[in-house]
């Protein structure tokens, strides 16, 4: 009779697997270190090509469909280019520019 697996009964997440095909994966590791973001999130990069354009294209998308936009942000890591998030600024509704 074998032994029982140390991981039977127990729960087995995502962390389980990467570190199953990477013993050398540290769970403390998760983040990137320059901007914290989440390694295992594919994100777009703004030093990728190609991730440029789709953001481009996407931030075009926007001003179109909203007037009340005046300009988007793609805020961006400066280290690694990884899009962070996209900051909007918005007419002052009340006055007129
Ligand atoms: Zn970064």
């Amino acid at each position: 009779m074998g032994k029982i697996n140390k991981y039977a009964n127990k729960p087995l997440d995502k962390d389980y697997f990467k570190k199953k095909e990477n013993p050398n994966w540290d769970k403390g590791k998760k983040l990137t270190e320059c901007c914290k973001q989440d390694i295992d999130h594919e994100v777009l990069n703004v030093k990728n090509e190609h991730d440029w354009e789709l953001i481009e294209n996407y931030i075009q998308k926007q001003l179109m469909e909203y007037s009340n936009t005046k300009s988007i942000t793609p805020v961006a890591c400066t280290v690694c280019g990884r899009l962070i998030e996209y900051s909007c600024v918005l007419y002052d509704s009340k006055r007129r520019v």
